[in-house]
């Protein structure tokens, strides 16, 4: 069994506030000390830029940064540290497929087909790329359970498909979609698909091999890691045809006024001086990761957000978004009567961390016709009293406001 008392030790800001439910993890979670010592410990002792110096510090830290490809292959499945390109973000590894791999492949007539549960960071780039190109959005629709039709998207696929694009764990409802079952319907038509698995990285295990994916996103600071700093994980020979993304530094064999030669995937992806110390930062990451089960870990969540999803569903006039079988510890909410940010508001008096708002999901509040959510979303290091005190204190607000 997971032990969340002793995984909340090792993260020193709960030391800090022994009292805080940090309940925010969807946007960000804590950083274990492990990661904070590794980036301290760069700065400190072993600082320099990469790739070029010949100095004892800048090898070093050449190794240091190219080491952690390798482990974040381990982490996902993936087949080859080469097939691992750092990003700064989620919204970045999506931003440079659909400008490099998407884009030149796409012609006025063409379809590119995601979900309405996707994060703007991956609907706008697509939409972007269609809209410069006469292509078509095509958007899977949802259940009021907050689950996606999966006959209309079977039906949606054809020959003039060229991408699907997919959230693996909605940031907003916590849903969980059966990506496997839709990558391999997207294959059956030789159409790649993108998985953003920004919410997944740190809830369950990722193959990459046996999901069988072409692109697989996330950002670092969503598990663990620093901010700044992100993956994009794609097959070998998708990375191999694709262009530059961006131009300078790092990521050329040779340059004369006339012409330059890029270097190989993924150094090609990599223009100017990365986030070195986030990368080194997200490799420590990796490793605390890996010191847990997955299974666990998955099993955990699973419990907290059930328990949250219970004892909200009891609290009068308060309605739970999503309501799939297949979800994670993400739980939004609205309280009739009162506005979301006020919700936060006072929940953040209670010592309750939660979001509020449209979480970047705004076609999911056009659903359901709201302003926006509340949204709790629980990661290792929380506990049952953690449910509890989120559930007592919106008890409290609905009582406050209903008299
Ligand atoms: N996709 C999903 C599902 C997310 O939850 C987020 C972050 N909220 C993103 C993409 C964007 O991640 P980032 O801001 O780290 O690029």
């Amino acid at each position: 069994m997971l032990d969340p008392a002793k995984i909340r030790q090792q993260f020193p800001i709960f030391a800090h506030y022994p009292q805080l439910a940090y309940l925010d993890n969807a946007a960000t979670t804590q950083k274990p000390k492990a990661v904070i010592d590794t980036i301290t410990n760069f700065y400190e002792k072993g600082n320099a830029n990469i790739h070029r110096g010949v100095y004892g510090l800048a090898v070093q830290a050449t190794q240091q940064y190219e080491a952690v490809r390798q482990k974040v292959a381990g982490l996902i499945g993936a087949p080859k540290p080469g097939t691992i390109v750092y990003t700064t973000g989620t919204t970045a590894g999506i931003n440079l497929v659909a400008q490099s791999f998407l884009e030149p492949r796409l012609q006025a007539g063409d379809e590119v087909v995601i979900s309405f549960m996707e994060h703007h960071a991956n609907l706008i780039p697509w939409q972007m790329a269609c809209k410069r190109t006469g292509a078509k959005l095509r958007v899977i629709p949802m259940s009021q359970d907050g689950i996606l039709d999966r006959e209309a998207y079977r039906n949606m696929l054809s020959p003039r498909t060229r991408m699907v694009a997919l959230v693996h764990v909605s940031n907003t409802l916590g849903t969980i979609n059966p990506i496997e079952e839709m990558i391999s319907l997207a294959h059956q038509q030789s159409i790649p698909v993108l998985v953003d698995g920004a919410q997944s990285i740190a809830h369950f295990p990722i193959d990459v091999q046996a999901l069988d994916v072409d692109f697989f996103v996330f950002s670092g600071h969503k598990m663990f890691g620093p901010t700044g700093v992100g993956i994009l994980y794609g097959k070998e020979a998708h990375l191999a045809a694709m262009p530059p993304y961006q131009f300078g530094g790092d990521m050329i064999r040779d340059v004369a006024f006339e012409e330059t030669i890029f270097a190989e995937a993924p150094q090609r992806f990599e223009a100017g001086t990365m986030p070195i110390a986030g990368v080194i930062g997200l490799g420590a990451a990796v490793d605390f990761l890996q010191t847990l089960d997955k299974t666990e870990i998955r099993q955990h969540l699973k419990q907290l957000g059930q328990a949250a999803r219970e004892e909200l569903q009891r609290i009068e006039g308060l309605r739970v978004i999503g309501n799939a079988a297949q979800a994670t510890a993400i739980v939004s909410f609205v309280m009739e009567n009162v506005h979301p940010h006020d919700v936060a508001t006072f929940l953040a008096e209670d010592q309750v961390a939660v979001r509020a708002g449209h979480h970047c999901t705004q076609p999911i509040m056009d659903f359901f016709e709201i302003a926006g959510t509340t949204r709790a979303s629980f990661s290792i290091y929380n506990e049952m009293w953690e449910v509890e005190q989120l559930a007592r204190s919106l008890k409290n607000i609905q009582h406050f406001f209903s008299v």
